[in-house]
């Protein structure tokens, strides 16, 4: 099956994808053939916040062929265990993804498990309270990357278990709230070697569920949008309509002037 949209794209407002000019990533979304993407950089802080204005006049100035919205990746407050976001006004945007990226309470980004700076115990914790507490705001579209963090910090054959049980009660709440939960294709680069099966599964989860699967690339490099090898990979062990459409999210009925 084709993917036709890529709905987690960075830009060079964030600080570490200096080639992600609005012209470039417009031009490589027609070069791929994609009709839709969303542009979701980070918003990390109050005062860091992706600049949504400037994004959408470039893009106006520039005309892709394929539809433009503009949204944000809001960062999951990394100093709490609530799962609250570190912004809360999403005025201007159309679509807000929540990235969980820093160990609760610690508030650092970690690769590996040498680098989670909380023992086993503790991390599981706070990161099941967060996790439940993310998908409990109906505020918010999507659910980033689900896993990642997890599997930066853990072993997955050990803990696996007991994390899809965790991530079984927050598909419940992600349906009751309408949250989707997005393929991420830059979580399979970085965490391919941790096995395939856990992030099948995952998926499964959600479906049964009634959780909507939503495909982002998490691209920080014009090359990458739109490559979608590890979310082929997963859909190939998933039913053939798991994948859903931008247009069936509830976040479409916000889209007030999509580019
Ligand atoms: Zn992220
Ligand atoms: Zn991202």
């Amino acid at each position: 099956m084709k993917i036709d949209y890529d709905f987690h794209i960075h830009t060079e407002y964030c600080g570490h994808a200096p080639t992600m000019t609005i012209e470039a990533i417009c031009r490589r979304a027609d070069e791929a053939g994609l009709r839709m993407i969303a542009i979701t950089d980070h918003t990390t802080q109050p005062d860091k916040q992706a600049p949504v204005e400037q994004i959408r006049r470039l893009v106006e100035q520039f005309r892709p062929r394929c539809q433009v919205i503009i949204g944000a990746e809001i960062d999951v407050d990394g100093q709490r265990d609530d799962g609250r976001l570190t912004v809360e006004d999403f005025s201007g945007l159309d679509y807000v993804v929540a990235g969980f990226h820093y160990v609760p309470t610690k508030g650092h980004y970690p690769w590996k498990p040498e680098q989670r700076g909380l023992d086993e115990e503790t991390f599981l914790r706070v990161w099941e309270k967060t996790l439940l507490g993310i998908v409990s705001n109906p505020a918010i579209d999507t659910l980033a990357h689900p896993g990642r963090l997890l599997a930066s910090c853990m072993q997955l054959d050990v803990h696996g278990e007991r994390a899809l049980k965790v991530f079984q009660e927050a598909a419940v709440l992600s349906a009751k709230n309408e949250i989707a939960w997005e393929i991420n294709e830059l979580t399979g680069s970085r965490l391919a070697h941790n096995g395939l099966s856990f992030w099948i599964r995952l998926y499964q989860i959600a479906l049964e569920a009634g959780v909507r699967l939503i495909f982002g690339s998490d691209s920080h490099e014009p090359e990458s949008i739109g490559s979608c090898t590890f979310a082929q990979e997963i859909l190939r062990h998933l039913p053939s309509d798991a994948l859903s459409k931008p247009e069936d999210l509830p976040a479409t009925k916000r889209w007030k002037n999509p580019i």
